[in-house]
Parts: C-alpha cells; structure tokens; sequence
C-alpha cells in the first residue's frame, strides 16, 4: 500500500469524512483489520479563510505549499487537498513538491463521464462556482458543461458553507434551499449535481436532489484509496 498524504482542516468537518471513507475504502478491499497508511498536516482554516475572502491566494498558497513540504518530507507518496476551493492553487502547490497529486475534479469529472452524463450543475463556495480554476477544468479538460445556481442562490449556498457546514450545523432550512437550487438546475437541463463542496454531503444527498447527486469528497476519498492499493 502506498503512503498517502491528507492537506485537511479546510474545514476539518470534511476532512474527518475523507479520513472515515478512505480506511473504510481499504478495509472493504483489503479485508480483516487493514487501514489507510496516511500523514494528516490539518491547517488552522481561520487564517486561510481570511486570505481567500482577501483574495490573497498567493498567500494562501505559500501556507499550503508549506504544508505539503511537510507531508512529502514526512514520507507521504501522494498528496490530496482535501477541500475544492483550495484547488485554486493546485498547480503552485503541484510545482512546489515532486509527489503526484490527485485533483479533485479530475477524478469529479471522471465519475460523471462514466455515468454518461454531459451538462452537471455545480455547487460550492461562490470561488468554486465562479472563477475558471474549476469550471474551466470541468469544461475545458473534460468536456462537461457546467451550469451554476444564479446570483441570489449562490450567495446563499456560499453563506451555508462558512457560516454553517464548516462550523458543524446542518439546518433543516438550509437543506431545503439547496433541494430547490438543485431543482432549478435540473429545470435548467442539469442531469446531475456536483456537490462541489466537501462539506456539502454533511447536508444534502441522492434523496434531497431529483438529479444524479457527485460527491467531490467520496469521489476523492475513493480514488484516493484506490490509488494506494493500485
Ligand atoms: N471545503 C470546502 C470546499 O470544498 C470549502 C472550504 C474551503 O474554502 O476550503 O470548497
């Protein structure tokens, strides 16, 4: 089994469900007590948080740059961010360590490609559903067509991810309105929902959606896991 190596803590409400899926993942394949080999660096989120609603992602990335240095020198042979926004700085943090790294949307896109599906609404904080890191990814990489909520519920969905999802709320409210902005995708000619967000799946999943629901963090989790065994 290869080493693999967590960037967490962003938030760490999400990180515990990578660490719960990717042991759960090698279990199942491997049997009896087998468990992940992984090196968790979980971050302090306030301070990263601060940088990306200052848009100082230059400063974001030298943390996480950082912290990887710290995982690859620790022994990991493999590195995941465990969180989709923070894909923002993938390519400085790819540049800066020389173990691979495993995208989030590229294993996202991988998934819905094999369910055949080809225009996927997307949710996540407002720089994930906004700027081109992700999106253009998605599309430009993988051929998807990306439709997001509009102005209005997407500042909502984002408002739910800070102030809610990464302290550990899950409101009943709040579900409701992500099922209806998942609802208006459909009507719009999604045929399945990203939930572009690892803290989303802590509220909403297959049964809150009337589209396919793609979880980035069991995506991830499990192509991690995979990738450790393969
Ligand atoms: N975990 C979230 C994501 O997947 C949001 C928190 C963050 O900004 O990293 O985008």
């Amino acid at each position: 089994m290869k080493t693999l190596g967590l960037l967490g803590g962003m938030s760490w409400e999400s990180t515990v469900t990578y660490y719960r899926l990717i042991n759960q993942r090698i279990g199942r394949r491997l049997g009896g007590l087998h468990s992940a080999e992984l090196l968790l660096y979980s971050v302090d989120f306030e301070p990263i948080e601060q940088l990306q609603h200052a848009g100082d992602w230059d400063a974001a990335a030298h943390q996480l740059i950082a912290a990887a240095r710290s995982i690859e020198r620790a022994g990991a042979e493999g590195l995941m961010i465990c969180t989709n926004t923070m894909h923002k700085v993938y390519e400085a943090v790819d540049d800066a360590i020389s173990i691979p790294m495993l995208h989030i949307a590229d294993a996202t896109a991988e998934a819905i490609q094999a369910a055949n599906h080809h225009t996927v609404g997307l949710l996540g904080t407002a720089f994930t559903m906004e700027q081109t890191f992700y999106r253009g990814r998605l599309s430009e990489r993988h051929g998807l067509d990306v439709l997001v909520p509009n102005d209005d519920d997407r500042a909502i969905v984002h408002q739910v991810i800070y102030d809610e999802l990464c302290h550990g709320q899950i409101c009943n409210a709040s579900r409701q309105h992500y099922t209806r902005v998942i609802s208006d995708l459909a009507e719009r000619g999604a045929e399945a929902v990203i939930l572009g967000c690892t803290e989303i799946s802590l509220l909403v999943g297959p049964d809150d959606a009337s589209i396919p629901v793609f979880d980035t963090t069991a995506i991830h989790a499990m192509q991690a896991a995979d990738w450790m065994l393969d």
